[in-house]
């Protein structure tokens, strides 16, 4: 079993913070497999809420797929105390927002999608299903009366002890 952090960095305008850790939240991954390095185009996307029983035993995963190459069940679980809010403190650097736990296959490509509560900052207003798949995201905030904006997101993955 292998730990894979998602580390995500964005540019933050306004913003207090990104928040994915909602159950609902579809965490859009591409995926290869590491026993043939099969790697397809195809998204999967994993949620907290919709768990998937393992081939054999008792684990509870967020996918089990079979690779069409090798055949191999790979599994990836989401570790939910891994997810984290991505904060104004945070601009511009990377932190770690979520960690897989993954069997026979590996991360390669994240979608940030839709489905992010994104608050403003002083109190202002929470927007709630932001859909940050299209850069920049923009909007305005009435209560604190300043535009907010999410721009320049990035990604990597890396392993976790
Ligand atoms: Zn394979």
């Amino acid at each position: 079993m292998v730990k894979i952090g998602l580390k995500f960095q964005a540019t933050l305008e306004n913003i207090e913070e990104l928040n994915p850790t909602d159950p609902n939240f579809r965490w859009g991954l591409k995926l290869k497999c590491s026993n043939c390095n099969e790697s397809t185009d195809k998204w999967h996307y994993l949620s907290l809420n919709e768990e998937v029983p393992a081939p054999h035993g008792k684990d509870i995963h967020h996918l089990v797929c079979k690779c069409k190459l090798c055949s191999r069940v790979n599994t990836v679980t989401i570790i939910k105390d891994s997810i984290k809010k991505y904060t104004a403190e945070d601009t511009e650097k990377f932190k770690t927002i979520a960690v897989f736990d993954c069997r026979g296959l590996e991360p390669t490509e994240f979608s940030p999608g839709d489905g992010w509560v994104v608050k403003t900052i002083e109190n202002g207003t929470e927007f709630e299903d932001v859909d940050l798949s299209d850069l920049p995201w923009a909007d305005y905030c009435d209560k604190v009366k300043k535009p907010v904006s999410v721009d320049d997101i990035r990604y990597e993955f890396e392993k976790v002890k």
